[in-house]
Formats: structure tokens, C-alpha cells, sequence
């Protein structure tokens, strides 16, 4: 990747043939371009961590990473007679399906991060932003192997590690929380620190944990695309001030960057209370 003074010198080097010219028109180049799904059916959806995988026929796959305010709407086509598709400013992509229905991409919020690729199928998992993901943690490759390994070459705090990507792909800020609750472990435990048993104990909670909420889940949202995240069915996270649902003590909150960690002080961190403060030396 070209470092700073490469950039520099491009930026430097632009200017005079840009500055002060209005642009007329834009052409996106993308390969393969977008528009060329058209006519190709979507044979399968399906899902590697949180990206959402769309096989079409023609060794082509729709990819879409929702981020945080991304999500996947499916109605009645609004835009057909329309001489001109006028979607709304949250609408990222309008996909016209053939029985007269849209799938729409939107994106909620002024910040926009979500994205949608269009891959070749068989090279797909070489390409962003499927490259470099670890494992599935509801997939038969997770086992408590696989856990001990990840664990073991990494001596961060617990919650960090299980939110990265290159490990296990999946899981976020919430549901990690959720975990470590459900395995009674410190969020701020060194990965190093663990023992056999809870490493045991902490692979059996992922996966558990992601199965009830799953089963939550689709009991919340049956036959509709799920829009906004069912806060109420998380028991941690989220949850400041409330009681424990297993032992009845407040649970606790810290903030770090823009995170937030909630857990349980007496069945997670042996009654210790971490002020942000705390936090944040802890975390050099
Ligand atoms: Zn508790």
C-alpha cells in the first residue's frame, strides 16, 4: 500500500489539473459490473459470519455487509413504470425482481459504511469483504479446538478477541457480552489466563448462546425481514442498573472507544467494579 509520501505527491500532483473543474459526468467502473446480474436468478442465500451472500446463476454472488444501520427490505416494485427510479436518499440499491417485488438495500443515518459487492462465486472467498474471515461459531467447524488455538495465540482481553473477525466471524459487542455472561468470564481477562475448563465452558456458551437466541429470534421476526435489533431479548447487554438474571446483582457498564461492555460484577469479575478509568489503564 503506497505510504505518505506517495499519497502526498498524488495529492500535490492533482490539484492543478482539478481544482476549480466541475464535474459533468461520473462513470463507476466496477468488475463485474453491477448491472450485469441482471437476468441471472438468485439460486441460493446464505450467510458467512454477518455478510449476507446471494448465489446467482453464472458463477456470480451478490454480497452485502449491512454494518451497523444496513438492512435488506423486500416489497411490492415501486419503480417499474417509473420513467426514472427516484428511491429515497436511505435506498443504497433497488434489485427488481421478476415477480413484480424489489429487494431494497437502505441504509438508516447520515453515516454511511454498508456495502454490496458482486463477486465471481468461485473466487469470492478470496475477495473483500469475505477475505481473511475466520470461523462461523455456529458451524461444525468451531470446536473447542479450534477455541483453545485462537485463545491461545493471542494474549489480549477475552471480549476484544472474540469480537475479531480473522477469528470467529460473527459475533459483535452485544452478543460477545451475552457470552461472557453466559460463561461467567471476565470480559477483561488475558486470553492467556484461561484454563482448560473455561475455555470448555466458553465454547459451550458461544454456542449456546447464539442458538437460543436464534430460536429468539425467529420467533420474533416470522416471515419478515428483520428491521430493528430485538434489544429486549438481550439479558446483559444493554442492561445497566438492572439485576442479574442469575444472581440478582446490578449489572455493570464501562466504556471504552466506542464500545460498551456490560456485565455481571459478582458472577464475571469476582465482585471488581471497573470505572472507566481503570479501564482505560487496564487497556494500555
Ligand atoms: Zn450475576
Amino acid at each position: 500500500m503506497p505510504e505518505l509520501p506517495f499519497i502526498q505527491v498524488l495529492v500535490e500532483n492533482l490539484a492543478p489539473h482539478v481544482e476549480g473543474r466541475t464535474i459533468e459526468r461520473v462513470h463507476l467502473t466496477v468488475a463485474p459490473p453491477l448491472d450485469e446480474v441482471r437476468g441471472h436468478t438468485v439460486e441460493r442465500v446464505r450467510r458467512t459470519g454477518k455478510v449476507i451472500i446471494l448465489d446467482l446463476t453464472g458463477d456470480r454472488s451478490m454480497v452485502f455487509h449491512l454494518m451497523r444501520n444496513g438492512r435488506l427490505q423486500i416489497g411490492p416494485a415501486r419503480t417499474r413504470s417509473a420513467r426514472v427510479a427516484r428511491p429515497s436518499r436511505d435506498v443504497a440499491l433497488l434489485i427488481t425482481l421478476d415477480d413484480d417485488r424489489e429487494l431494497r438495500f437502505i441504509e438508516i443515518g447520515p453515516k454511511k459504511r454498508a456495502a454490496v459487492y458482486v463477486l465471481e462465486a468461485s473466487t469470492m472467498h478470496e475477495r473483500e469483504p469475505l477475505a481473511g474471515l475466520g470461523v462461523d461459531p455456529l458451524s461444525d467447524a468451531f470446536t473447542v479446538e479450534y477455541l483453545r488455538g485462537v485463545l491461545e495465540g493471542d494474549t489480549a482481553q477475552l471480549k476484544h478477541v472474540l469480537t475479531l473477525q480473522r477469528y470467529l466471524t460473527g459475533l459483535g459487542n452485544a452478543f460477545s457480552d451475552e457470552i461472557l455472561w453466559e460463561a461467567k468470564l471476565s470480559p477483561f481477562i488475558r486470553t492467556s489466563k484461561l484454563t482448560g475448563e473455561e475455555i470448555t465452558r466458553l465454547h459451550e456458551a458461544i454456542r449456546s448462546t447464539l442458538t437460543r437466541a436464534l430460536d429468539e429470534h425467529r420467533r420474533e421476526f416470522v416471515d419478515e425481514l428483520p428491521m430493528k435489533e430485538p434489544l429486549h431479548l438481550l439479558r446483559v447487554h444493554r442492561h445497566a442498573g438492572d439485576p442479574c438474571p442469575r444472581c440478582g446483582t446490578r449489572i455493570a457498564q464501562v466504556a471504552y472507544a466506542e464500545k460498551e461492555t456490560y456485565y455481571c460484577p459478582s458472577c464475571q469479575t469476582g465482585g471488581k467494579v471497573y470505572a472507566d478509568r481503570r479501564l482505560s489503564r487496564l487497556l494500555k
